[in-house]
């Protein structure tokens, strides 16, 4: 039985039969092999066709949840469709996918060791895994974040606070102003992290094919000195997939004090198939990185591994202190909290660890060697079609290719087309002024012929 106060929370049969409505849709969704793509809808057609759904009586589960099968959800583009080649997509597997319903399910603290020893257990298990594959020493270590955005952020904070430790130690001053340098082709998130943090970005021009090299690093690091606190080398540009020359940039910390993080967002996870693992020689050497599970690595969003050299680096700019929270940093046990900038957390790496630890690394590197085999032969036929051309030979799974006579809104009108008849997602892109357009294959599901079938819309 059940009072006014606890009707939402008591196991009755009310709540059972609200639980098991959800995950029989959940089984449904996560089942379903022909989810159409969808696509965005207006506000004034939303308020029409939703109409209030809250009032102060409740509208009941049924009814919100079939207005959300059939009217929200509709109005929600399919992310890990095949035929989502826009942006950088994403493709949960089915184990992930399911046990993210489990962490919501477990009601799960991952802030903590004292709160959630067993999940940080299993999410540093996965960390340490991957900070084998990319050459970290055995002591390195991080924590999942809720995407890319923050885990720049993060280990820039982590870079600048060691930054200064080192000029106090000496007993030097602090520079006027803090700098980090980067790509100009680097991610947004860059310039946002440093906006933040109130520091500047030092835009270097990477060579014609777009790849940052040491050389036009040092130029940047011989002007600005001390004042220069990290150097962030792209792991696979969003845009193309181009990674830096990430050997010849960490060779100069020989030379130069200086943080070195890779931002490998998106591309990093190339680096676990033998087809692309050479071109990203030099990560060992990073004292922070970064890969979103949630673009290319199999889980559902939100997901970014944060991972540092020292993690006691992160530590120390990120532990937040307060008296109601000293029974938590008092200790050493590891808290996930202290190692980005955030303090409540879910334990979002769970879903790839329960996948990860299902299916085992080779399941995972034959996915990932598919995406980039098959960016190779989509490139081929690009390259051997007369109305098409190649803007830059793919490195990892980005295609990029122009149509020719093109303008912007020819590739609007036909990217809108393609959606409009739900046969693919491929939005417009442009690069140095000329507009084109592009395909981000992450998902395995993904096919050639799918592929040729969408070029041929553009002859
Ligand atoms: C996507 C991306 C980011 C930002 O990651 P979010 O998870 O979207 O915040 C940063 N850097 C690169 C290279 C990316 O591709």
């Amino acid at each position: 039985m059940s009072s006014p106060a606890t009707r939402m929370h008591a196991v009755t049969d009310e709540t059972a039969q609200i639980v098991d409505l959800v995950l029989d849709f959940s089984r449904r969704r996560v089942l379903s092999s022909d989810t159409p793509l969808d696509k965005p809808v207006s506000p004034f057609e939303l308020d029409r066709l939703a109409g209030r759904t809250i009032d102060e009586h409740g509208i009941g589960a049924r009814r919100a949840l079939a207005l959300f099968e059939h009217v929200l959800a509709p109005a929600c583009i399919t992310t890990d469709h095949p035929q989502y080649l826009s942006f950088i997509p994403t493709a949960p597997t089915k184990a992930a996918t399911a046990f993210d319903l489990v962490v919501s399910a477990c009601a799960i603290y991952g802030g903590s060791w004292l709160e959630g020893a067993g999940a940080v257990h299993a999410e540093n298990e996965v960390l340490s895994w991957l900070a084998r594959e990319f050459g970290l020493p055995p002591a390195a270590g991080g924590v999942f974040v809720q995407g890319g955005t923050l885990g720049n952020l993060s280990a820039l904070v982590a870079a600048r606070e060691a930054a200064r430790l080192a000029l106090r130690e000496m007993g030097a001053p602090a520079p006027d102003r803090w700098r980090v340098v980067c790509s100009a082709e680097a991610h947004s998130s860059i310039a946002s992290a440093a906006r933040v943090m109130d520091v500047e970005v030092v835009p270097v021009t990477p060579d014609p094919g777009g790849t940052l090299r040491g050389d036009a690093v040092r130029a940047a690091l011989e002007q600005h000195g001390a004042s220069v606190f990290a150097v962030v080398a792209t792991a696979g540009s969003t845009n193309f997939g181009i990674v830096d020359d990430i050997a010849s940039i960490a060779t100069l910390k020989e030379e130069f004090d200086f943080w070195l993080h890779v931002d490998g967002a998106y591309g990093l996870t190339g680096m676990l198939s033998p087809l692309a693992r050479e071109r990203f020689a030099g990560v060992e050497r990073a004292d922070s990185l970064i890969v979103d599970p949630h673009k290319w690595l199999f889980a559902p969003f939100d997901a970014c591994a944060l991972i540092y050299r020292d993690p006691e680096a992160g530590r120390r700019a990120h532990t937040q202190h307060a008296e109601y929270l000293d029974t938590l940093t008092e200790t050493s046990e590891w808290s996930p909290s202290d190692y980005a900038a955030h303090l409540t957390r879910r334990a979002r790496g769970l879903p790839l660890w329960f996948s990860l630890a299902t299916y085992g690394g080779g399941a995972y590197r034959a996915a990932i060697s598919s995406s980039l085999q098959l960016a190779q032969d989509i490139a081929r036929e690009i390259a051997s079609r007369e109305y098409l051309h190649l803007v830059r030979e793919p490195q990892l799974s980005v295609v990029v290719f122009e149509r020719d006579g093109w303008s912007r809104s020819e590739y609007a009108a036909w990217s809108a087309r393609l959606l409009d008849e739900q046969r693919a997602f491929v939005t417009p892109s442009s690069h140095a002024g000329r507009p084109n357009t592009r395909f981000a294959i992450v998902n395995p599901m993904t096919t050639f012929e799918q592929l040729v079938g969408i070029l041929d819309t553009m002859a």
